[in-house]
Order: structure tokens, then C-alpha cells, then sequence
């Protein structure tokens, strides 16, 4: 069954989700709308936009309402989990470079916003929590794939950060019984994710760049590899997570499968050749490695498919193809 048709055989119920103006939160929101429930989003519109509310709003907008605030602020996590059955907390500063240039400002929103949230959702007797962790609490541990028990050191304060909900979010579940579920994202792309500013991710980055007619810039050698997953697949694992009994503790979401930097570069650059040619002839920038990159990661998602039945639907190379489109269309706006 699909994960949206679980959710429209059960009695409607109400989703905070956090970040709801963000890349991930706004597909979450959507996806919820249309699965006939009730949402509220809470987002401080840090590095969310409006346009992606209001687009993720034209699901449903008579069971949607939006809360500005910030997750720092206790008050209004009060206030947007009020009547909350379920909370989707993807609120968070994203990017390891952001956290290594301002590490307190990701402790403060990464750290003490999620236990405010966490706070909240327990005061009000949520059921259930369901978090975004990311597979840089994999750190320094060099097996691949990722198994979720076998972690090392987190090479970034953004890493400590999402390790910390962990911690935290264990000791909530063993402290006050509250069902916690933490998905380690595996770099996740598609339509809504930002390309602008100095923390934009690689794909949004590429594309823009090749839009453009601007080389991209690869950091390393480009045989750093990810497991790069379509938001599609998060969707579907953040409902999933939210309704199954017996979730508990942390998955892995990613589609599987590893590609190379290198790989990521031909794949974009033939998706943008085919409706602007003259970009085949436009080779990447080779710079120095980033300090706080893994080299290599790969996901074992069998915990997710065993427990939550979760079954990625798109690989890399689909999302791609899937995205190529809204990627060009925003980099064509862009001045
Ligand atoms: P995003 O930046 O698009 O979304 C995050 C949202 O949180 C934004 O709308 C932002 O305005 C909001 N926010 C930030 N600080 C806030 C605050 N103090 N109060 C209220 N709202 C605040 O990023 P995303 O890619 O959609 O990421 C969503 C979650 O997934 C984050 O927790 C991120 O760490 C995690 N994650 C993302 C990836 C990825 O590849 N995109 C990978 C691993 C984990």
C-alpha cells in the first residue's frame, strides 16, 4: 500500500510540521493536505520562503494554517503543537560549512530548538514525533554501507547537532514514553530546494551553474561518492515512520546506491544538454577537498524497508530526470 493511501484509510488527524517552508517540510506538508489531514506549519522563514507554503498550501487550504515563529522561542512551539496528533520536525540550519562558520547558531536551532519542540510535543501529548536526523552522524566510521548502529565522530558541529537530537531523542522515549523516530537523510534533492546563497546543496548548485553557462565546481578529485535521494523517498518514509506501529528509534532514508561526483556532474550536465546543447562542451572546476566531507557514503536501508515497509520509488538518476525541469525553470528566473 502506498504511504499516502495509509493515511487516507485512517481518520484524519492533525500534523505540526516544522521547517514547513523549507525543501523537505513543504513536500511533507503537501503530502499531507492531500492525503486528506489537517497541518500546521511552523517556520521563522530563516532559509524557507513563502512560495514554497503557498504552493504546498494548494493541497488543502481549508485544513492549513501556517505559524511564524521560531523554534527557538518555547512560547511558540507551544503554540503551533496545540492539537497536534503527530509532528513532522524538520526545522533545522541546514549545511556543514554554515555550522563550521557559526556553530552556535546551529546549536541554538539545531540542538535547543529540537528540545523545545520536543518539549512541546510532549506537553501536549503527541503521539508521535518523527525527526530529521542525516547521515553525517555516520562521521568518521568507515564502513559502507551505513548500518544505523555502527556510527563514529561526528566531523562537524552540524553533525553533533543532529547526533545530540539523537541522544535526546532517546531519552524522551525512555523518560516520558513519547514515540520518537529519527530519519538519517542521505542527501536528499528535488523540485523546492534552494540553489541560491553560499550553503546551497550540489545538485540546485549544478544546475543553476549549467543554466547559467557557468562551470561547476567540484571539490576533491570527484570520486567522493553520496547516496543522493529524491525527496519522493522522504515523503514517503516521514509517513510511513509517522503511522506505523512500532517505529522507534533511527532509519536510514536513502534510495541505495552511490554516485559518484563525477557521475552527478555527467548526469546533470546531460539533462541540461538536452534542452541547452552548447552546455556539453562546459567542463567542471576541480578545487581543494572541503573540510568536514565524508569521503564516501552509502545507505543499508534495510532497517527502514523491514520496520516502516519503506520502498523508495525513485533513484537517483529518476529524481534527476524528475526535477530537471522545476531545477531549470527557478535558475531561469533567477537574475
Ligand atoms: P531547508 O533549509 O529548506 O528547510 C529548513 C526549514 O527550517 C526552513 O524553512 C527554515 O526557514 C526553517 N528554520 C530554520 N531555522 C528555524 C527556526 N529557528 N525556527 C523555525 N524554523 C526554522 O532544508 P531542508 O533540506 O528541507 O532540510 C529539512 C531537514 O532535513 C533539516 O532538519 C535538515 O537538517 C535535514 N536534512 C536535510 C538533508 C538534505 O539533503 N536536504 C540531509 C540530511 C538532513
Amino acid at each position: 500500500m502506498l504511504a499516502d493511501d495509509l493515511l487516507r484509510s485512517a481518520p484524519a488527524q492533525t500534523w505540526l510540521v516544522t521547517g514547513a517552508a523549507g525543501f523537505i517540510g513543504s513536500h511533507l506538508v503537501e503530502a499531507l493536505l492531500a492525503a486528506g489531514q489537517r497541518v500546521v506549519g511552523l517556520d521563522n522563514y530563516a532559509t524557507g520562503h513563502r512560495a514554497n507554503v503557498e504552493a504546498a498550501g494548494r493541497a488543502g487550504a481549508d485544513r492549513f494554517r501556517m505559524v511564524e515563529g521560531d523554534i527557538r522561542d518555547p512560547d511558540a512551539c507551544r503554540e503551533a503543537v496545540a492539537g497536534a496528533d503527530v509532528v513532522l520536525h524538520q526545522a533545522a540550519l541546514g549545511s556543514v560549512p554554515r555550522s563550521i562558520a557559526d556553530p552556535l547558531a546551529t546549536d541554538a536551532v539545531n540542538v535547543h530548538g529540537f528540545l523545545n519542540v520536543a518539549w512541546a510535543a510532549k506537553e501536549t501529548g503527541v503521539s508521535r514525533m518523527v525527526y530529521a536526523s542525516s547521515s553525517s552522524v555516520y562521521g568518521d566510521h568507515p564502513a559502507l554501507p551505513k548500518v544505523e548502529a555502527e556510527v563514529g565522530t561526528p566531523l562537524s558541529p552540524y553533525a553533533v547537532s543532529k547526533k545530540a537530537d539523537e541522544l535526546y531523542a532517546r531519552a524522551f522515549a525512555d523518560h516520558y514514553g513519547m514515540g520518537m523516530v529519527g530519519l538519517r537523510y542521505f542527501n536528499v534533492f528535488g523540485p523546492r530546494q534552494d540553489p541560491d546563497g553560499p550553503y546551497a546543496a550540489v545538485i540546485p548548485r549544478w544546475f543553476d551553474a549549467l543554466a547559467d553557462g557557468r562551470p561547476c565546481t567540484i571539490y576533491g578529485d570527484g570520486e567522493t561518492s553520496r547516496d543522493f535521494c529524491y525527496v519522493a523517498n522522504v515523503v514517503q518514509a516521514n509517513l510511513r515512520a509517522a503511522v506505523t506501529p512500532g517505529a522507534s528509534g533511527v532509519y536510514n532514508v536513502a534510495f541505495g546506491e552511490r554516485t559518484t561526483l563525477n557521475e552527478l556532474y555527467a548526469a546533470i550536465q546531460d539533462r541540461v544538454a538536452e534542452r541547452r546543447p552548447e552546455v556539453e562542451r562546459l567542463d567542471p572546476v576541480y578545487a581543494d577537498f572541503r573540510p568536514g566531507d565524508v569521503r564516501h557514503s552509502l545507505a543499508d536501508v534495510s532497517r527502514a524497508r523491514r520496520d516502516l515497509g519503506y520502498a523508495p520509488t525513485h533513484s537517483a538518476a529518476q529524481g534527476l530526470t524528475e526535477a530537471a525541469d522545476w531545477y531549470l525553470r527557478h535558475a531561469a528566473a533567477t537574475p
